[in-house]
């Protein structure tokens, strides 16, 4: 298997207030990943942005008590912290309203963020960091003084998600997370059809991205790796909030491989901490690796 040991890891992107009908909460993808990590005794940096603002400072608070190191979230002058409407359909599926430009949209390259890419094994990001030229210009020059590996939680986010962006970053990355209505809009792109395997195999070949992870949900996940498709089932659980299942798989899923276990084990894991997180409130629970750990034991006999 492609070597996975990542000592050094990067989370780079958005971080927000989700505006949520029932109140605020603190949020973006990398920022979930990051904490996830954290949770299960990872340190990673955190590289983003907030606004001189009240909000920004509330949000960097949080990012303290979350144990994250604050070195690397920039403080802009100009632009305010960002705020995501979250509208709930019926069914409480999530629709995102993201204001622009907010202060993760301007995020500066330093010489600190240089030495800091040195010596990063792996990179982490979405690609609404590349909806705007600051950040972009950023998160592309850190990638290529890095000589990690990268992590492209793919995360289409109308409007935000342009086939060339999302094609740009395909082609630089080494693994891939998406969903499934995701993998078929990329493939669409190119006019391929297949089940699920295939396009996930057609995915990895086509950008040259050894790695492709697909998410199904309540339906548990699927990894494509160094050419064998590997699936789990969804643990069974009582979902209360999905918000950060993803994200909290991701992290999980780094932990497995990280910790050098099977792609089977290290799936099996991710999938648990996203089933333990969608069955608990919030996209960001406190939890310790061992109540993943019991869940999975407890679970593992009524997996659907
Ligand atoms: P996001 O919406 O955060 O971008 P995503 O679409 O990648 O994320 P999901 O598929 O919703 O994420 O969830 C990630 C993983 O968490 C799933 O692959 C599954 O293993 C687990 N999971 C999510 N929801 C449930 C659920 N209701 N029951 C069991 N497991 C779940």
């Amino acid at each position: 298997m492609a070597e996975a040991k990542f000592n050094t890891i990067v989370c780079f992107g958005e971080v927000l207030w989700d505006m949520l009908p029932a109140g605020e909460k603190p949020g973006g993808a990398p920022m979930n990943v990051a904490i996830h990590l954290k949770r299960h005794g990872v340190n990673p940096f955190m590289i983003s942005a907030v606004g001189n603002d009240a909000e920004g400072q509330k949000l960097s608070r949080f990012l303290a008590r979350s144990g994250l190191d604050l070195s690397f979230i920039q403080s802009d002058e100009m632009l305010p912290t960002s705020k995501v409407l979250v509208h709930l359909d019926s069914e409480r599926n999530a629709t995102y309203e993201i204001c622009q430009p907010v202060a993760w949209d301007n995020i500066q390259y330093t010489d600190e963020l240089g030495e800091l890419a040195a010596k990063t094994d792996l990179t982490v990001f979405g690609t609404l960091a590349l909806r705007s030229e600051p950040t972009k210009k950023t998160l592309l020059k850190f990638l290529e003084q890095s000589p990690g590996k990268r992590f492209l939680d793919v995360n289409l986010r109308p409007p935000f998600d342009s086939r060339e962006i999302v094609e740009e970053m395909l082609y630089l990355t080494d693994f891939a997370k998406l969903n499934d209505e995701e993998l078929r809009k990329i493939a669409g792109w190119r006019g391929v059809t297949g089940d699920e395997q295939e396009l996930a195999g057609w995915l990895s070949n086509f950008y040259k991205c050894p790695i492709v992870c697909v998410t199904r949900g309540a339906n548990g996940a699927a990894l494509f790796i160094d050419d064998v498709f590997f699936e789990h089932p969804g643990f069974e659980v009582t979902a209360v909030d999905t918000v950060g299942a993803g994200d909290s798989f991701l992290a999980g899923l780094i932990v497995g491989l990280s910790a050098g276990n099977s792609p089977e084990k290290a799936l099996e894991y991710a999938c648990g901490v996203g089933a333990f997180v969608a069955s608990q409130h919030g996209a960001v629970p406190e939890y310790l690796p061992c109540d993943v750990e019991k869940a999975i034991a407890k679970n593992s006999g009524s997996r659907s």
